[in-house]
């Protein structure tokens, strides 16, 4: 049905090809393209002969991706390189005239600001080409947002509050290392907390709210309130809303790590001067973490990441928690990486296949939950992220 181009082949890359592959009816060519391209023949090596093919491409360069769109005849784009190269991907995108996938709001690397305006400005140029744009299209944001779809659709008549909460308790042995592209996960969690409450922001300083949950099939882990992208569309978009917040879960471990490497300046973003050449902090620390695309083989335990939301039933007052738990085993005994990888991967390949299918489509720039979650968490239990709805009151 459409030839689909993958840009990035980190670990969510790995998942998001594999996925492809699964559902070559809807993919009918598939090619994966990165910086280094010899990260896509290790992945093409993994998949069947002639499964995918691969090419190499520089993403912050427009003209070079038009141009590969053009070649390989693509009808849609699935961004899951970095935050960094969202706007030259739409913009590829747009000149091309192919539709946009991506998993996480677009971030300038010199400054640490999460937000979708300079996304959200390129509607009007969607919307003139007759394409369309998904933003999100990860676990959280993504999934999560569906989820809160999915709750107002069928559990409530006005939800007041939600809490996003995302436990990670996989285990990968090493004293520290992030599950994801290290220099955007440290970015997000060292920056002051955020959630907002009757129309307004409020700020927190990092890590200072925090709350055990009770994580099914986990046990109690204590929860941190950190900002997250995807409550700037969420206030948006569930009307009714009082509160949302949003929680991580952190060992002791990552948090002394984290203080004691900020506290010494290796969070920094901006360039300091070493032995006469110019090195960014955190661009250094992650030559020396481990590759996060490296973790899969070697971590055990689960990950729980759903919504609790609040609000009234037929005049009753009712609270859930819809969620979804991965086995990191399992997700990389299946494709070849961590659970953290396969439940951002997953969702950005169903989200282009529910828009090459035209289940969801519309011209323009979209939120998940712009659009019936139905199909959404039909595709999430046929496509290895089964999820459960506790009822809690
Ligand atoms: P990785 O760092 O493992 O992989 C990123 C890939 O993108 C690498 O292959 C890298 O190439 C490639 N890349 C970077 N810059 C360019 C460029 N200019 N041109 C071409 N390719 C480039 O990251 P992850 O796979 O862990 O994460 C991928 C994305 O998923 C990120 O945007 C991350 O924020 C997002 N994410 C979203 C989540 C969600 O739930 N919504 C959760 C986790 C991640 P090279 O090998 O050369 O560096």
């Amino acid at each position: 049905m459409a030839v689909v181009l993958i840009i990035g082949a980190g670990g969510v890359g790995r998942v998001v090809a594999h996925k492809c592959v699964q559902n070559a009816r809807t993919f009918t060519k598939i090619v994966l393209a990165s910086r280094t391209v010899s990260k896509c023949e290790v992945i093409q090596k993994e998949l069947p002969h002639g499964a995918i093919e691969i090419a190499e491409v520089d993403a912050d360069q427009t003209s070079e991706v038009v141009a590969l769109i053009h070649e390989i005849g693509a009808q849609i784009l699935i961004n899951v390189a970095l935050p960094y190269q969202d706007l030259t991907l739409m913009d590829a995108c747009i000149e091309a005239g192919i539709d946009y996938v991506d998993t996480a709001n677009y971030e300038h690397p010199d400054e640490i600001k999460f937000e979708y305006k300079e996304q959200w400005i390129k509607d009007e140029r969607f919307k003139s080409r007759g394409i369309m744009a998904l933003l999100g299209s990860g676990f959280d944001p993504g999934a999560t947002n569906v989820f809160c779809a999915y709750a107002q659709k069928h559990y409530f008549d006005e939800i007041h509050t939600i809490d996003i909460l995302d436990c990670n308790a996989g285990d990968h042995g090493y004293a520290f290392a992030t599950n994801f592209n290290p220099e955007i996960n440290l970015r997000e969690v060292s920056s002051k907390g955020r959630y907002w409450e009757n129309g307004v922001w409020i700020e927190t300083e990092p890590m200072a709210i925090h709350m055990p949950w009770n994580y099914p099939e986990i046990g109690v882990k204590e929860s941190y309130l950190l900002y997250h992208e995807e409550m700037e569309s969420l206030v948006k978009h569930i009307k009714g809303l009082k509160r949302i917040r949003f929680f991580m879960t952190f060992g002791e471990d990552y948090l002394t790590h984290m203080k004691v490497l900020e506290n010494i300046g290796m969070l920094g973003i901006k360039p300091v001067e070493h032995q006469g050449k110019h090195i960014i902090p955190i661009a250094f620390l992650k030559t020396l973490l481990p590759d996060p695309a490296s973790l899969g083989s070697r971590t055990k335990g689960k990950t729980n990441i759903g919504i609790v939301a609040e609000g009234i039933k037929h005049g009753s007052k009712r609270k859930i928690y819809i969620y979804q738990v991965s086995d990191h085993e399992t997700c990389y005994g299946e494709v070849n990486a961590q659970a953290v990888s396969y439940t951002t991967g997953v969702p950005a390949m169903i989200g282009a296949k529910l828009m090459v299918e035209k289940k969801w489509h519309q011209s323009g720039v979209f939120n998940m939950e712009q659009f019936d979650p139905d199909p959404f968490m039909e595709e999430m239990n046929l496509q290895g992220l089964p999820w459960s709805v506790q009822e809690l009151l």
